[in-house]
């Protein structure tokens, strides 16, 4: 698969800020301060991300550069061997211990046989981490990173209040989000996660996949987990440990969210997929509730 970059933007987004695209794999952000300039994500490989950072040389050359990796999911962070030794990186806390579980290595592996792009990858850690929140004040700009899990233990979002703008990357998704886990807990992180959000009263809000900027994203988000509670609410014992649900009519993708036409027929699998996880999670989250009314 060949993927190329390209920088982008959306109406009514203010010029200090760039979109990163990386074909239709995923947007990393480039966000220009008078004190330094900030890069929210290195994409899927060293090669994609060389790319964007000479895309962006014009605009990036005069002062001094800081990464941010959103989350340690491959198509955010395969691409530190690009800006490693030249830019600090930081990531939340979590994102250490999911760097350093087995399974980042066998991911890597994996893809690495399925298609040789990856080839040039290493996981790179971050170089500052942080729990809770943490601020990089740019002057003109103030980049506060929020801690969102949910979608995974590790994510952050980042807030931009002067120009009221969230950088959601995976909080918010469109056409749906995805839970980290099928376990009541994730489920109940995700939601308050965008929840968050729609708090901040965004005048955009950008994720890093859908390429949208409207925060109606975030409200169709949460609308999406209510429905899904309301529909389990009413299902009996037996309905509920039908292993087959999320295909089951008024139980399917489409049944809760419009699939956009001309979506590819991969990219509609894999939002299955996510729904399925997220119908698990709600699952297990009802039975819990059920079990301590
Ligand atoms: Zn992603």
């Amino acid at each position: 698969m060949d993927v190329l970059v390209e920088l982008s933007s959306y109406p009514e987004l203010d010029d200090r800020i760039v979109i990163v695209r990386a074909g239709d794999e995923v947007d990393a952000v480039f966000v220009r301060t008078e004190r330094f300039n900030v890069l929210i994500d290195t994409l899927g490989t060293p090669e994609l991300c060389r790319m964007a950072l000479n895309l962006l040389e014009e605009k990036a050359a005069d002062r001094p550069l800081i990464v941010i990796n959103s989350h340690m999911d491959w198509d955010h962070f395969w691409g530190n061997a690009a800006v490693a030794g030249r830019a600090a990186i930081i990531a939340h806390a979590a994102a250490l211990d999911r760097l350093r579980a087995p399974s980042a290595q066998q991911l890597l592996r994996d893809k690495t046989s399925q298609e040789s792009r990856f080839r040039n990858v290493e996981l790179i850690g971050p170089d500052i981490t942080f729990s809770g929140s943490m601020v990089l004040n740019g002057g003109d700009l103030t980049l506060e990173l929020i801690h969102t899990p949910g979608h995974t233990p590790d994510h952050i979002a980042i807030w931009i209040p002067e120009l009221r703008i969230c950088l959601a990357v995976d909080a918010v998704e469109y056409p749906i989000p995805e839970v980290w886990s099928k376990s009541a807990e994730d489920l109940g992180l995700i939601r308050s996660s965008l929840q968050r959000i729609r708090d901040l009263d965004a005048r955009l809000v950008i994720p890093a996949h859908g390429q949208t900027s409207s925060p109606s994203t975030v409200k169709a988000n949460l609308a999406y987990f209510e429905a899904l509670a309301d529909r389990i609410d009413r299902l009996n014992e037996s309905q509920l440990t039908d292993g087959q649900l999320s295909r089951s009519s008024g139980f399917r993708l489409e049944d809760f969210v419009a699939i956009p036409d001309g979506m590819p027929a991969d990219t509609a699998t894999f939002y299955r997929n996510c729904h399925e996880t997220n119908l698990g999670a709600t699952v297990q989250a009802h039975i819990e509730k059920r079990k301590s009314a």
